[in-house]
């Protein structure tokens, strides 16, 4: 059937041959005719060998010129040495003849002696020099790229090199031959014929701006990427198996090759070596304008490795991954795995047809409207073991940013929607341990972030006012929309649809610990004025939905008391960040309207609106707590969630109670301090602290974890000035009023500690709340000075709280509790028909506010 002459053959004889082979490899596209072949070789028995010479003869020739054709020789003997083997694999023991079956093991021992895998990889090298492209990393060529036909001809040296190298691996796993497969290894090892196969696809790949590749060229790009893809699987697999048998190698094979294609086309779908992302998913050249996108590696054993070697900080002698680019891989990996992990859990938008997953990019900036398509190259995970890819690609994620902190800085904005999604997609199937070793990284990595920011505890807090002075780990996460991820979050954790609920899981770890609570908070008040307005829309809707059970039951573990206790550190913050602001922004001279402090004063103002939720839980979780005191229940138990709101409410009337009188000349930060006491008055302060004084006189002390001395000379501070500046303060009858009884108790307290004059005012207002009341003097402050402040005061009071609902325009209805969408700041507001002055988020609230007075306000066409 075949004549073959060794070693040189003349044109013509070449071009028969080609025909020979031509007509040899269409008997043997289907299983019969590659049978026969099989058999006619068994009896032909130099057909092997001469096979096998001809295929390492012709694989060392150039591409260019006249031998162009040997390449096709050469790529056709291989592909029949391949199919052959393949047969005899894929016939396994029923099918193929004893004859054949020694026959394809002469010609597997042959091939591997003549080295051709050598051969090949020196032929993809040359092939890859002929192009152009670099021997080392491959870098973006300026200009056009090779020619088509030049294309078309190393594509297919590429496919059939990468076919071949899978076909020896099955074959020598249909053998079971240890030896056979150890000597592949060191070949394939020694060869690197895979990096080269790897750098010959790269180097075809059109440079930006070049001309699109035919369709046919396209799709041989894909496959021969497919092969290559299964290739390094396939020799993973293998290695590992005759790594048992005891010949472990240092590194996989296949990692240099699965190396140069991540990070070769991380580089040029970003167009920008590698340097910043453009996009942040990998968008394969290769395949990227048919829509099919391939990853090339996404697999367990392959994956894990990467990772492994990515994260210790030492370099692979070939090729060098920059740091930030192996960084941006672990977050490919972890967004990949994590749609895989939605596919397979059944909550991806589309399954698609088993080997597509749809990644859902919701949680970029941009949030749910985005997804895309890759191709999963190998069969999809079980769901255990893409939990197992995510922890690692987690874990990994924060080794890789311990190790090299300047990669991270850089790349970490790309890193908060993967790290949030990887929650998302993994919580279904993940155990209690797994899961709370995903969340320590997130932790940890946030708490990186903010790490410059953290002082010892007692010092006012470190805060920046410009966004260009924010650690750089801190500004990439809010780049990263740190604010709006947790903001969804949060709209999410009483959702009871996906029995899951990762957001529990995920706002548990930001915000159930004391340590991640603060680290979130101080991200919180560096964040974009208008997402941290969001934020605390949202905080304030989840609060106005809780009942005081949370404050005197509640327990560390539940959501709701986590909720409040960071609404605590948050009003905490922005408390500390008003009354300190002259100490860290304010420029030396005169106040500068337009100064960069501007947005922090604002946005910890926008926080103190948190304080009238957080004193209505306080104020009614005390009066139960009074009511089970009269019910002789004995002591309460302390909460955290109490006491963290007790300091938080004590810590404004510190502020408050620490005004000075001489308002007008404040400037206009420390004026926002002084606006803290109307603020409070507002919040129900009076009420909130009769409930503080029948607590104090049943007791004798505040029941609660909170230094006592500081609870009552604050109560006491609070009460006098209250009473200075509103008059009435203090004398209504029943629960909002303040027993005279328990004022006395409380200054004796004091005048026996180190405030006896506080203790004499105290006195003193006690004499004259039973003297009936207050004086009928409604006038807030006294003297002239005194009321021209007092109306500044107002003013600015007014000002500062428009400027804060400028942040972000709201739901008129003070009752909203709507929390449909993602954002407060994605709510569709409608404006009121009869006075266009407010708006509404639907139809419910429109008509609660109407009912709550709104109607006659608006002149009864609210409706
Ligand atoms: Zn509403
Ligand atoms: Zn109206």
């Amino acid at each position: 059937m075949l004549r073959l002459k060794l070693p040189e053959l003349s044109d013509k004889e070449l071009r028969d041959l080609e025909g020979s082979f031509d007509s040899v490899l269409e008997c043997m596209e289907d299983q019969e005719g590659a049978a026969m072949v099989l058999e006619r070789c068994a009896s032909e028995r130099d057909i092997a060998a001469a096979l096998v010479r001809l295929a390492s003869v012709a694989v060392r020739e150039d591409v260019s010129g006249s031998t162009e054709l040997r390449i096709a020789v050469g790529t056709r003997a291989l592909m029949v040495a391949g199919n052959m083997l393949k047969s005899v694999a894929r016939r396994d023991c029923g099918g193929a003849t004893w004859a054949a079956r020694a026959t394809a093991s002469a010609l597997a021992d042959a091939l591997l002696k003549t080295q051709v895998l050598h051969a090949a990889a020196r032929q993809a090298a040359s092939v890859v020099a002929a192009l152009g492209g670099s021997t080392s990393f491959p870098t973006l060529a300026a200009g056009a790229g090779p020619s088509s036909a030049a294309c078309a001809c190393a594509v297919k040296v590429a496919g059939v090199i990468a076919e071949l190298v899978g076909v020896f691996c099955s074959y020598s796993y249909w053998r079971q031959d240890i030896a056979l497969e150890q000597k592949l290894c060191s070949a394939l090892r020694e060869s690197c014929v895979l990096d080269q196969v790897g750098r010959l696809l790269l180097s075809v790949v059109p440079v930006p701006g070049a001309p699109a590749p035919s369709r046919e060229l396209e799709s041989r790009q894909d496959s021969a990427l497919t092969s290559l893809c299964a290739a390094i699987h396939d020799v993973t697999v293998m290695e590992r198996r005759a790594g048992d048998a005891g010949t472990t190698p240092p590194l996989p094979t296949g990692l240099p090759a699965a190396m140069i294609l991540c990070a070769g086309t991380l580089s040029m779908a970003d167009q920008l070596g590698c340097g910043l992302p453009r996009t942040a998913l990998l968008m394969t050249p290769l395949s990227c304008r048919t829509g099919s996108h391939v990853f090339p590696c996404v697999e367990g054993i392959l994956i894990q490795t990467l990772l492994t070697t990515l994260s210790r900080d030492q370099q692979l002698p070939r090729p060098t991954v920059p740091a930030r680019a192996a960084i941006r891989l672990l977050l490919r990996v972890l967004r990949l795995a994590s749609a895989a992990a939605r596919a397979s859990n059944g909550t991806s938008a589309s399954r698609g047809s088993g080997r597509m997953v749809r990644v859902d990019m919701s949680w970029d900036k941009v949030r749910r409207v985005e997804t895309q398509e890759y191709r999963l190259l190998i069969a999809p995970q079980t769901a255990s073991q893409l939990v197992l890819q995510v922890k690692e690609a987690t874990a990994q994620l924060g080794q890789a940013a311990a190790a090299r902190p300047a990669a991270w800085a850089a790349e970490a904005a790309q890193a908060w929607g993967p790290l949030f999604g990887a929650v998302w997609s993994t919580a279904a199937d993940m155990d209690h341990l797994q899961r709370s070793e995903l969340l320590g990284t997130h932790t940890y990595l946030l708490e990186t972030a903010v790490a410059p920011l953290v002082v010892p505890k007692g010092d006012p807090p470190r805060l920046v006012s410009s966004p260009a002075q924010l650690p750089p780990g801190l500004k990439a996460a809010l780049d990263g929309g740190f604010v709006p991820l947790l903001e969804t979050t949060l709209r999410s954790i009483f959702d009871h649809s996906d029995p899951n609920r990762p957001a529990l899981a995920l706002v548990r770890v930001f915000l159930a610990q004391p340590g991640a609570r603060h680290h979130t908070a101080l991200a919180l008040v560096h964040a974009a004025p208008r997402e941290a307005a969001a934020l605390i829309a949202t905080l304030s809707k989840l609060l106005l939905g809780l009942t005081p059970l949370f404050l005197t039951q509640g327990n560390d573990y539940m959501v709701e008391t986590t909720i409040i206790m960071f609404a605590c550190e948050l009003l905490h913050l922005s408390l500390d960040a008003l009354h300190n602001s002259a100490a860290y922004s304010e420029p030396p001279g005169p106040v500068d309207p337009a100064a960069p402090c501007a947005p922090l004063l604002v946005l910890s103002f926008a926080i103190l609106q948190l304080l009238p939720q957080v004193s209505r839980l306080l104020q009614r979780a005390l009066l139960r707590v009074q009511g089970e005191a009269g019910a002789a229940k004995g002591r309460p138990k302390s909460t955290s969630s109490m006491t963290a709101s007790l300091q938080a409410l004590l810590g404004a009337m510190h502020y408050a109670g620490a005004t000075p009188t001489s308002l007008g000349t404040l400037p206009r930060h420390r004026l926002a301090v002084a606006c803290s006491l109307p603020l409070l008055v507002d919040s129900g302060l009076e009420r909130l602290l009769g409930a503080l004084l029948a607590l104090v006189q049943l007791f004798g002390a505040v029941p609660y974890d909170v230094p006592v001395d500081s609870v009552n000379q604050n109560i006491a501070r609070c009460c006098t000035r209250l009473h200075q500046a509103y008059p009435v303060a203090g004398s209504a009858s029943g629960a909002g009023g303040w027993q005279p009884g328990a004022l006395r108790a409380l200054a004796t307290r004091l005048a026996a500690g180190t405030e006896p004059s506080l203790g004499a005012e105290l006195e003193a207002l006690a004499a004259k709340l039973e003297g009936g009341g207050g004086s009928g003097d409604a006038a807030p402050l006294e003297s002239g000075a005194s009321a021209a402040a007092a109306a500044a005061l107002a003013e600015r009071l007014a000002a500062l709280k428009a400027e804060a609902r400028a942040l972000l325009p709201a739901c008129a209805n003070p009752a909203c509790v709507n929390l449909a969408g993602d954002s407060e700041a994605g709510v569709k507001l409608q404006p009121c028909a009869g006075c266009k002055a407010v708006a509404y988020c639907c139809r419910e609230c429109q008509a609660a506010h109407a009912d709550a007075g709104h109607m006659v306000v608006c002149g009864g066409k609210g409706k």
